[in-house]
């Protein structure tokens, strides 16, 4: 007997799934989609124990037929295609028939549905693929579809799963990822019965602002433009809203939401050198092409897709976004009395006050944080590494320090030298030690990272913040660590904790510390590009000589190179 075997249905079945459902989150995934593909208008999401336990998601779409119900957890049973060449036009979210049939292979199934046309609805119940019963219920018009223990007979999947925060987390951004997509139906999506986030059927600024919050949602502009290829619209953040990572970036193509490093690219060149380095624009960019211009049946989660013109299509997105940015007048509006959502329902909260203008690191902020730096040094008796001789010569380009030395010639990199600089200073200076903000800095987090917010309060107080919960998920930052001084750019402070939010869960003590001080360091040093006078930079440069490790950044990125007298002159040909 030869060694092949055709494998039966069953095990078929699970390593399909295994595909299309990783965790919680795809669930949520593809039973939205399926209620998106219905025609509802409201679309409610439960999860229990960050969906592990139970997820149910009930919509008010044209539910099914009984006899619909029965095979519809069916492999690669549909009712949107019927050929493969439906798949060149397909516009429905769904279309492989494989979601129903993957996600009741791995867990307990129970359908209730029911039509317009129908009296009475149905129930299936499905328990690891295999069908339990059918059976009429009581139901109003639309469908629940409840997925109770996730991969219970598939163990080895389901150790894989991550903490709860974090498999919430994805689920967030799944529903969120929906909600701009589709703003014209409402979502709401429920975690141990509280609600974690409520997106009403809007206009899609308004979807903006219930998701992410009026500092947001007001720095927006809207973009519209079409070429012969691609309609474009959606909004982008004027050049001084932005981000320290890509998580407010949302791209759909035909209303699919998807993951494109091509589109984050263009859109970014859209914006040319309005944005600072390391910062990414927040943006909702929906962008609609001819179906057959889409291949959507490139992965099995369908959040990739093949585009036969990407090229002229990214062109589209870029000549959109810059068109955007030029209709306004990109001066930062400095809104003293800027008022958040958050507040509304706290008035007697201490919070109601102004936050200041929550614009870019200023330079007299650079300057300060400078100073303090070197007042820091000096007190710093433990030289670490003997001084070698160097001469400052100046500055490149405001972020190259060009010096001499005793055998020829160093640059160093003026960010990742105060960078060193910081960390070493944060990471001595201990941990306790806070500074009372005089005006408490609000934080604006999204829906997944309030959730790991509360996980992470107690390790941000360890190390010397203080802050606040006050209303439903909200936050205020009452005190800093001492070794920031009174840093109150709003902004640094939100990017200095979404930063050590966005790692995830947090492990361990160690790992927690060696997090905020990279990011206090990172963030807290000098920014590329300050211009600094022949002193400060002479001091800096001393005091990257006294760090234990004067070589290399926190990240590990060099922070000198050096060319000695030989080296020179073979570049010149002189040896
Ligand atoms: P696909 O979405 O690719 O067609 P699924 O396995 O997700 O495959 O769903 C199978 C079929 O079940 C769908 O084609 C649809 O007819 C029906 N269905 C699934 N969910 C719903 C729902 N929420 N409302 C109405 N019909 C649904
Ligand atoms: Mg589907």
């Amino acid at each position: 007997m030869g060694k092949i075997r055709v494998l039966d249905d069953a095990t078929i079945n699970k390593i399909a799934a295994g595909e299309v459902i990783e965790r919680p989150s795809s669930v949520v995934k593809e039973l939205i989609e399926n209620s998106i593909d219905a025609g509802a208008s409201d679309i409610r999401i439960e999860v229990t124990k960050a969906g592990k336990k139970q997820i149910r998601v009930i919509d008010n779409g044209c539910g099914m037929s009984k006899e619909d119900a029965a095979v519809s957890f069916l492999k690669h049973a549909t009712s949107k295609i019927k050929n493969i060449d439906d798949i060149e036009n397909v516009r429905t979210m769904g279309f492989r028939g494989e979601a129903l049939s993957s996600i009741s292979a791995v867990a307990r199934v129970e359908i209730i549905t029911k039509t317009k046309e129908e009296l009475s609805g149905t129930k299936a119940v499905v328990h690891g693929g295999k069908l339990m019963g059918v059976t009429e219920a009581g139901a109003a018009d639309g469908t629940i579809v409840a997925v109770e223990e996730l991969f219970y007979n598939t163990p080895a999947r389901k150790k894989y799963l991550k903490s709860d925060s974090t498999e919430l987390a994805h689920i967030i951004d799944v529903v969120t990822g929906n909600a701009l997509g589709h703003n014209n139906v409402s979502f709401t999506l429920l975690h141990n019965g509280n609600e974690i986030l409520r997106s009403p059927s809007s206009q899609l600024l308004d979807t903006m602002l219930h998701i992410y919050g009026q500092e947001v949602a007001r720095a927006m502009l809207p973009v519209y433009f079409e070429s012969g290829i691609a309609k474009i619209t959606g909004f982008v953040s004027k050049p001084t809203l932005t981000r320290g990572s890509l998580d407010l970036q949302s791209f759909y193509i035909n209303d699919r939401n998807i993951n494109s490093r091509a589109i984050s690219f263009a859109l970014r060149d859209g914006y040319g050198t309005l944005l600072p380095k390391g910062r990414f624009p927040v943006a909702v960019l929906k962008i609609y092409v001819d179906t057959g211009e889409v291949d959507v049946n490139v992965h099995p989660t369908k959040n990739q897709v093949r585009l036969s013109h990407e090229r002229e299509i990214c062109d589209t997105v870029a000549q959109a976004v810059k068109i955007a940015l030029s209709q306004k007048t990109l001066i930062p509006d400095v809104n003293l009395h800027k008022q958040s959502l958050l507040y509304e329902n706290a008035p007697d909260s201490p919070m109601v006050r102004e936050t200041g203008t929550g614009f870019k690191v200023s330079m007299k902020d650079t300057e300060r944080r400078l100073m303090r730096t070197e007042r820091a040094g000096k007190d710093d008796r433990k030289s670490k590494l003997p001084m070698p001789e160097v001469k400052v010569l100046g500055q490149v380009d405001s972020l190259y320090i060009i010096a001499e030395t005793k055998d020829g010639l160093m640059i160093i990199d003026q960010h990742a030298a105060h960078e060193r600089v910081f960390y070493e200073q944060v990471r001595d200076s201990g941990r306790s030690d806070s500074q009372e903000l005089i005006v408490p800095v609000n934080l604006e987090l999204e829906p997944k990272e309030k959730v790991l917010m509360k996980e992470c309060i107690p390790h941000l107080e360890d190390f010397g913040f203080r802050i606040s919960e006050f209303g439903p998920d909200a936050f205020a930052v009452t005190a800093v660590p001492n070794v920031l001084g009174r840093l109150e750019d709003p902004e640094l402070i939100h990017d200095i904790i979404t930063d050590i939010l966005s790692e995830g869960k947090v492990k361990d003590e160690t790992g927690i510390f060696e997090r905020v001080t990279k990011s206090i360091a990172c963030r807290g040093a000098l920014k590329a590009g300050a211009d600094c006078s022949s002193s400060q930079l002479e001091s800096l440069v001393e005091q990257l000589f006294r760090t234990e490790n004067p070589y290399t950044c926190p990240h590990g990125r060099p922070t000198m190179v050096s060319f000695n007298r030989q080296e020179l002159d073979k570049l010149f040909r002189r040896s």
